[in-house]
């Protein structure tokens, strides 16, 4: 059976634009109101001839109480049943409690990890990619998902990472 990959990160980050850049087509749902992903869904992806089964996270509410800890069960969930994790940050944003709720959660599970410093639309957003560094999860690699930005490269790293 093909290896799990589990994208996850806090809500609006753009982990299910990530999803359909992967894909190469439109079937995780973007939505500007964040939390839009009910649920956790698989998807069948390839890239460089390698099979792989993709997981969107999501469906919490953005304003819930204890978001943080919602955010981080169902990262847990995620992480449990997957080879290797996409943790996903805003690099326009920079980190959030909630991204650290994440961190701790994939601390702990020991699962390789690809840091994805997303909308990183251009040049100028690099640096901002770079000071994801100090999440202590290794090399931040800078993404558009929107534009394709950096995609290739990120696909490379999670297959390496498998
Ligand atoms: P999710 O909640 O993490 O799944 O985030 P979504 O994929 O639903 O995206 C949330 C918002 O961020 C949407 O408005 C996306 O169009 C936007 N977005 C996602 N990726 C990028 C990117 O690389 N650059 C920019 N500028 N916006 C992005
Ligand atoms: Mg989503």
């Amino acid at each position: 059976t093909p290896p799990v990959v589990a994208v996850v990160g806090r809500p609006n980050v753009g982990k299910s634009t990530l999803v359909n850049r992967i894909l190469g087509r439109r079937e995780a749902v973007v939505q500007d109101v964040p939390g839009v992903t009910r649920d956790r869904v698989s998807y069948d992806a390839t890239w460089s001839g390698r099979d792989f089964v993709l997981v969107d996270t999501g469906g919490w509410a953005p304003d819930a109480e204890g978001m943080a800890a919602q955010i981080a069960e169902q990262a847990e969930l995620a992480i449990a049943t997957a080879d290797a994790v996409v943790f996903v940050v805003d690099a326009t944003v920079g980190t959030l409690d909630t991204d650290e709720a994440v961190v701790r959660v994939l601390r702990r599970s020991r699962k390789p990890v690809v840091l994805a410093a997303n909308k990183v639309d251009d040049q100028r957003s690099e640096a901002e990619a770079a000071s994801m560094w100090n999440l202590g999860l290794g090399e931040p690699h800078p993404v558009s998902a929107l534009h394709g930005r950096g995609s290739g490269d990120l696909l490379d790293a999670i297959l390496e990472a498998l």
